[in-house]
């Protein structure tokens, strides 16, 4: 029998047992109990219930194309007016954001790329034939590109619907969408913190309609703000509502936030105890999402590999050795910019799990898998 601190787990387990979604009541449970323990014993079991005994990782390239962006959200460290800062303004042309993911080779199965609400980029003139080289370059790799902010952005600007310029986007390869912009859905918060970006009811829209188009995505929350337990929960049961309407969302990703140069630094640092609180509810409270993601560069590769013993099934991404992440450096993340595979795997197994590598949509690559022969001498890369 095994021995809990916290009476409102008691009951929590036994919903569990009998295959009860969890309301928003035991969300807020889950984020404050102080029995890390159990908590950690029930994450560890429904994490084991949806990928057994595996944990995946990617080899992905990463990229910010622009950080040109007027939507002014208050936690933001990224984003840079072109007029006032041109010292900081990055603006790829397309061209160079196809050099970027070459520069370490062709084997990688995702490229993951974001960026702000620029202007002069988030176009379908400039994304559709890049991602159209992309696919005929490289038809291994999967393209996880935008958020659901970027395309209401991208929709709103071309003046087409979700459903017109998903399907423009998807014909063009667009194989997963990014799970950034959901902050917390709570209209309080978004008010306060994020009013100039797409809202709740719009993000999760977004995600609906590209999963009826065939293109998977991923879905996240900012935590470690002035959101409350209560806001964080509901989160939670609008993602698992939004997955019954329309199934697509792979994986969930706690974003905890960083203070650096943004208007929100009095808020601080997250805590461990916190981050760890955040995947085990995470897991426990998303019963329809099948994987919960431990993103290195966010936590830090210390807590992600403790958090594969509390519900997390998933690492992300090695990024490439020249690759430049900003949104989360600019914020003060001291996560380097590049893990080697080979520590993905040691850390997984050295937590009691099988290392498998993946692509986007959770397809599993042995770990040595390489593109063909022929498409390596084509792009002639390094690495191969
Ligand atoms: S979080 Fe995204 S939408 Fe908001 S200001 Fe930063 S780049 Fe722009």
């Amino acid at each position: 029998m095994a021995y809990v601190t916290d009476p409102a787990l008691v009951a929590i387990e036994r919903k569990i047992d009998d295959g009860i979604s969890l309301s928003r009541e035991d969300g807020v449970a889950l984020l404050s109990t102080p029995d890390l323990h159990t908590l950690g014993r029930l994450a560890k079991a429904a994490k084991e219930r949806k990928s057994g005994n595996k944990v995946f990782y990617v080899l992905n390239r990463y990229i910010n194309s622009t950080n040109v962006c007027y939507a002014n959200c208050k936690f933001c460290s990224f984003a840079v007016d072109e007029f006032k800062e041109k010292d900081r303004l990055v603006r790829m042309p397309a061209d160079e954001v196809f050099a970027k993911a070459m520069e370490t080779g062709p084997n990688f199965n995702q490229v993951h790329i974001v960026g702000g609400h620029d202007p002069k980029q988030l176009s379908l003139d400039y994304w559709i034939p890049l991602m159209r080289r992309f696919k005929e370059a490289l038809p291994h790799v999967q393209l996880s590109l935008f958020t659901a902010a970027e395309i209401d952005y991208m929709a709103r600007r071309h003046r087409l619907s979700y459903d017109e310029i998903l399907g423009s986007l998807r014909e063009a390869g667009l194989d997963n969408i990014n799970g950034g912009g959901a902050e917390v859905f709570s209209e309080r918060f978004r008010k306060l913190v994020c009013p100039n970006k797409v809202d709740a009811a719009h993000w999760l829209e977004v995600h609906e309609v590209a999963h009826r188009h065939g293109i998977a995505s991923n879905a996240t929350m900012l935590y470690g703000t002035v959101e409350t337990l209560e806001e964080r929960a509901e989160h939670f049961v609008m993602l698992r509502e939004s997955q019954k309407r329309s199934p697509g969302f792979n994986a969930f990703i706690p974003l905890a936030f960083h203070p650096d140069g943004n208007e929100l630094n009095d808020c601080g640092p997250t805590t461990g105890l916190d981050d760890i609180r955040m995947f085990a509810t995470a897991r426990l409270m998303l019963d329809n999402f099948d994987h919960i993601k431990a993103y290195w560069m966010i936590q830090g590769l210390k807590v992600c590999q403790a958090a594969l013993q509390f519900g997390a099934d998933d690492m992300d991404g090695t990024h490439g050795s020249t690759d430049e992440e900003r949104i989360y450096h600019a914020a003060g993340t001291s996560s380097g910019q590049y893990v080697d595979d080979r520590e993905f795997r040691r850390l997984i197994e050295e937590a009691g799990y099988v290392a498998v590598r993946r692509n986007s949509t959770y397809d599993e690559f042995a770990h040595d898998w390489t593109p063909p022969t022929a498409l390596r001498e084509t792009v002639g890369a390094p690495g191969a």
